[in-house]
């Protein structure tokens, strides 16, 4: 070995029990907003949004590793992983390389890179028992309002499975309608566009992903309304400005929904990802511990039931 190495060696070793000790400290966590990807999306991968940076993953598998040991080190227990924009197959990867963090659920909405499946199909998969969740469900980039009735048999079948369902809301990266998805329109984000198929049915268990940012008054009217509607803080906690996103969040505890927030990271090419959104939440100075502990776990495992597993 030479001197280099035992360097490097004493490096690994030292930022090891750096990770170790962080673990320790932070209680678990459930992340419910999670993406994997196909090998093709790492030939000409965009940069972090925030950092700028491009990431030096090269495929599939890279990717897959550096997220989990993301995971790992800011100690999430769960996580749901939805593939966007890539084959479902991706996922039984991803399930196989660590069956107990991971729960794979099918990503779909409604464009040529990413069509509905077919029902009978889908149905076939849930009964395999592979997939947990339903979603994430991307209709806005499909031009889909939530209640178009394309999207009524996925809500059936969701709710006669008892599937967690996640649906994006909200935001998406700026000129989204004049790239990929031509379909995408912002009013197509509103929560409100979610009350018929909660009123078609009543035991879905629905969550509205981002949050609804930047749609307040929206996400508060249906929140306030349907009980069983949890939401996630996916993307927000660390793409929007800090500030923007703190008084979001502050809003949604004023109007007392701070038991129905649940921790997302919408980790997507960049894995560092994980680590900005958890300190969009931790350094969320108006919050109690105990508010943190339920956004970070504990609605999560009531709204995904993980007691009774
Ligand atoms: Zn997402």
């Amino acid at each position: 070995m030479t001197a280099g190495r035992i360097i490097a060696a004493g490096l690994v070793l030292l930022s090891a029990a750096a990770l170790a000790g962080d673990r320790d400290e932070r209680g678990p966590i459930i992340d419910v907003h999670l993406h994997a990807y196909g090998s093709d999306a790492f030939v000409q991968p965009s940069p972090n949004p925030v950092t700028g940076q491009v990431p030096e993953l090269r495929s599939e598998a890279e990717h897959m590793q550096a997220t989990l040991a993301a995971m790992h080190r800011y100690n999430i227990v769960r996580g749901y992983v939805s593939n966007d924009n890539s084959p479902l197959e991706v996922l039984r990867r991803w399930r196989a390389a660590d069956p107990v963090r991971i729960v794979a659920t099918p990503y779909f909405e409604g464009t040529p890179g990413s069509p509905l499946p077919a029902i009978a199909a889908l149905r076939t998969e849930y009964a395999a028992g592979w997939l947990g969740a339903m979603g994430e469900i991307g209709a806005q980039y499909g031009g889909l309002s939530a209640d178009d009735p394309k999207l009524a048999a996925y809500f059936a079948l969701a709710e006669e499975l008892n599937l967690p369902v996640g649906i994006h809301t909200g935001l998406a990266a700026a000129g989204t309608p004049y790239r990929c998805c031509p379909a995408f329109r912002v009013s197509l984000g509103n929560p409100r566009l979610l009350e018929e198929v909660l009123i078609r049915h009543p035991k879905l268990r629905l969550y509205l992903m981002h949050g609804g940012w930047p749609y307040l008054e929206d996400t508060k009217a249906i929140m306030n309304m349907y009980p069983q509607v949890y939401a996630d803080l996916a993307v927000i906690d660390w793409i929007i400005p800090r500030e923007e996103f703190h008084d979001y969040l502050r809003a949604l505890l004023r109007a007392g929904l701070g038991q129905r927030l649940m921790f997302g990271s919408d980790q997507m090419l960049w894995p560092e990802a994980i680590g900005m959104a958890v300190e969009g939440i931790e350094s969320a100075s108006f919050l109690t511990p105990e508010q943190k502990r339920d956004i970070f776990y504990n609605n999560a495992a009531r709204f995904l039931r993980l007691g009774e597993e």
